[in-house]
Parts: C-alpha cells; structure tokens; sequence
C-alpha cells in the first residue's frame, strides 16, 4: 500500500518510492534495449482482459504491484510499433530520449494552455523550427495538437474563415452554404470528418480521382473547380496528400499550388507523415510546391519518432489563425507583466485550453538527435521500402500491387498458377498469421478491388533483415495456408 504523507498524494517516503522509480526506469530501458527478444505483437489471454474488469477502487493500492501488473499485463500485449518488426499502418518507434523527456514534463505538469512561463518558449522556439523547415514566413503560425486529424480539422476552420469572414464565427453557416472543398480519392479520411465537424458536410466534399502513380488528377481538379463555380458554388479548400497512407503517393503539389492561386482557394497539405521528408536530402525534393500551401498538417510522432501524440498544424497567415480561435474570456485577461503576461497563447490557436507539454519531447528529439540525424532516418526507410520492393520483383509467388513512392510497399502472394485459390482471403490471412507469429507485423488495405498486404516502414530500428523475415515468413505461410486450406479464415 502506497503510504502518503498526511494529506496530500506524495509519498511518506521518498528513499523507498525513488528505488520504486528507479527500478520502473530501468523496466522500461531493458524493454526498448532487449525488443528483438519480443514478438512484435502477440494475442490478449482472456484472463489478461478480464483484469481489467476490476471495480472502483477505493482503497490505496500497492506502487509496486500496479508497476508488476503493467509489466506482466499491459506492456507485453501493446501493438508492438517500438518493435523493428513493425510494419501495420503508419505508426512511429519512439525513442528512449522522447521516452525521458515525457517523463519530465509529467514531473513539471505544465499546462501549455499559456501564461508567462518557460514552457511556451519552448513551444515558440518549436514554432520557430517548423517554419524554417518548411520554408513559412515569420507571420505562419504553428501549433502542436493531438494528430493529423485535428491539425487537418483546424485547417479546414482557418480556410473557412478566409472564404467566408470572421462573421462565420457568430452566425454560423447558411443553410445550403455554397462552400466546396477538393481531395483525391486517395485522402485520409480525417479530411471528410473535417469537413463533417466543420458544419460544411461531405455533400461539399469532391473527390477527384488519382492517376496510376495515386497522386491528385490536376485536369480533373481544374475541371471541378470550374463545374462548381459555373453552378454558382465557392470553392475555398483543397487538401493535398503527401504520403497518401494506402501507398505514401505525393499529390503534384506545385501543380496544385499553381491552381489554388489561380482559383484563389485556399491550400492545405496533409503531410502527416510524408511532411517531415523535407529533413531527408533525397525526399525534400519530391516535396516541391509544400512550401506555398496555406496550411500543412503533419505529426511528429510517425516518421519523426517522437512518442504519441505530437501533431502539427502550420499556418502561413498566423493572425488569421488567431482571429479563427481567439476569444475574449475574464479569465483569460492577459496583462503586459505577470504570469498572464506573455500574448498570444497557444490557446489563442486553436480549440484546446489545456494542454499537454508536447514541444518539449519534440524539442528534445531534435536537440539531441539533430534534424540531419532524423532525416537519414527518413531516407533509410524508404531505402528498405526500395529493397523490400526489389525483393518481391524478383520472387515468382508474390507481385507488387502499386508503385513505390515513399516508405510504404504493397504486394500480395498470387500463388502457384495452377491452384487459384480465393486470393484475398488467402492474402488476409497471411497478414493475420504474419502478425500472430510475432515475426513482422504488416497490415492490410485494398487497391483496385485487391486485397494488399501493406508494409510501412516507419521504425528507425528496421533493418533489411527484418525485411527478409517477413518476406521468409509470407511465403512460409501462404504454403502452409494453401496446403491447410481449412486454416483459412473462411472455413474455419
Ligand atoms: C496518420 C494519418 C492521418 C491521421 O493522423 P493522426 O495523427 O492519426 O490523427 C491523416 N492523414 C494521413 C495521410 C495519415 O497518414
């Protein structure tokens, strides 16, 4: 049983609690620095489930013990994304420097709301970081937010109050609003629930259809902006994709740029994990036209490895941002000196009040590693990508399903030609073996009505022998599925 002093919720004894942390500390570098020795992921037991069926407790527990529960419980049925064998959706590794740094702005407990303190500094110099990246002005604003998907959300809110003034904010929209927004069909879908949070519906939202690398038909958007502006509509919103998430395409963005300044609509760029290529030498170039968009949504914690969540949202004209959120409240009266000295907040940019201190793992992400360091990071993946791509080229059983951008490969086993099993079960449950056997965890998506086992390669701690273990391990399985067709999923 945890004993507190009188009171208050610190420990009565700080020696015995510090060995209690310290032993917590030490739990958490043997796990990151022994991963390999782990299955990627592996099945919850029912029981473990269970555990967690527990009633309130209103007794104080052991530190100890809860520490034992979530090392034997909870840390061993996570989904694994630390682990190099990592490959399902696109999910970051994390790293053991991102790790301390979340552990000391939990010591700190700031809130990033904002007030007169170092904190936000920090916060600003981040801003500060991400606009020379990028290429934005010194008037862009920049703010962290839990992920892509909110950072798109407020992307959208700002290009609303360009179209339509800050009188949106007291009115609202008409009914039957004339507002259209323009994304390929390729899009994440966070760029139609912006627009469904927005008020503005999917009604609104024209999806253009992409070319056979994925990327934005520019033709087919010049032609429905112009549809829609003869039907008397007003587009004010196009999001482009760098790194689409089913294959990593990039959308031409300086094409696209070259019409939203000609139409005069604003552009967005979800660049949630593609964005931060701009650090890798040999990706920033494919990222030509990012530095013109109005907004850019991306997220630190995928391919910048830092530990969930740290999402992006930079916007060129700040003060528009400001003016899309600010608001006048008593408690939030700012003074020239003094803790609420220090205008604009954080808070002044978006939705949230309270917030967490996500500038400071991403500040110690990029203090310790460096931007370059990152960035070959970033390269290395998209070279395993190019080798994992080059490997099932050259194997007869398995074909490639659709080009090879970025850091993301899509392939499926297509068998011996004389058997032609169900092909997409047969590759659905190649995926859920891969990923119960611990060995390599891809995921799955499908492209033009196939089913594609779907290797995204966003973990610094992937290696080419990983690679080679999951295409061993494919091929293992689908003979052992094929030769067992009562394994597969359908027929069980
Ligand atoms: C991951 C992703 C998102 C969503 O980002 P979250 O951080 O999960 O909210 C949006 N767009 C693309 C292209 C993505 O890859």
């Amino acid at each position: 049983m945890l004993k507190t002093s009188e009171q208050t919720l610190d420990p009565a004894d700080w020696r015995d609690f510090r060995r209690q942390g310290h032993s917590m500390l030490d739990d958490m570098f043997d796990y990151i620095e022994n991963l390999r020795d782990r299955p990627v992921w592996q099945a919850i037991p029912d029981e473990m489930r269970q555990g967690f069926r527990q009633p309130l407790p209103a007794q104080p527990g052991d530190l100890a013990e809860a520490h034992e529960i979530f090392m034997k419980e909870v840390l061993p049925y996570a989904i694994g994304n630390a682990h190099p064998g990592f490959m399902g959706w696109v999910h970051g590794g994390g790293t053991p420097v991102g790790m301390l740094a979340e552990m000391l702005a939990a010591g700190l407990n700031a809130n990033l709301g904002g007030r007169n303190q170092m904190p936000v500094e920090v916060e600003r110099q981040m801003v500060r970081w991400v606009r020379e990246l990028f290429d934005f002005p010194e008037t862009a604003s920049g703010l962290f937010v839990t992920g892509t998907s909110l950072a798109n959300f407020i992307g959208v809110l700002v290009a609303r109050t360009a179209a339509l003034g800050l009188s949106v904010r007291e009115h609202g929209l008409a009914d039957g609003h004339r507002l259209t927004a323009y994304t390929s069909v390729s899009s994440h879908v966070s760029i139609a629930q912006a627009l469904e949070m927005a008020g503005l519906g999917t009604a609104a939202l024209r999806r253009i259809p992409v070319n056979e690398r994925h990327q934005m038909d520019t033709a087919a958007l010049e032609q429905a902006i112009a549809a829609d502006k003869a039907a008397g509509l007003m587009p004010f919103f196009i999001a482009a994709t760098a790194g689409t998430v089913d294959v990593g395409a990039i959308d031409p963005l300086a094409a696209i740029a070259d019409i939203a300044r000609r139409e005069q609509v604003w552009l967005h760029v979800d660049g949630a994990f593609g964005a931060l290529g701009k650090l890798a030498a040999d990706i920033a170039p494919l990222l030509q036209g990012m530095e013109r968009a109005d907004s850019i949504a991306f997220d630190f914690h995928k391919w910048g490895q830092v530990p969930y969540d740290a999402g992006f949202v930079l916007v060129r004209d700040g003060e528009l941002q400001r003016s899309t959120f600010a608001s006048p409240a008593a408690y939030l009266h700012r003074e020239t000196h003094g803790m609420a000295a220090g205008s604009p907040w954080p808070c002044d940019f978006g939705p949230d009040l309270s917030r967490s201190f996500r500038a400071l793992k991403t500040w110690f992400t990029l203090q310790v590693y460096g931007a370059d360091k990152l960035g070959e990071v970033i390269s290395h993946t998209c070279a395993l990508a190019r080798y994992l791509r080059q490997r099932v080229e050259a194997t007869p059983e398995l074909e490639l399903l659709a080009p090879v951008a970025l850091n993301i490969v899509c392939f499926r086993y297509r068998g011996a030609p004389v058997a032609r099993p169900n092909l997409d079960r047969l590759n659905a449950d190649i995926v859920i073996a891969l990923q119960e056997s611990g060995i390599a965890a891809p995921s799955a998506t499908t492209l033009n009505g196939q089913l594609a086992i779907r290797a995204a390669i966003v973990n610094h701690r992937t290696t080419a022998a990983d690679i080679d273990a999951l295409l061993l391990a494919t091929l293992t399985f689908a003979a052992a599925l094929q030769c067992n067709p009562h394994l597969l999923t359908e027929t069980r």
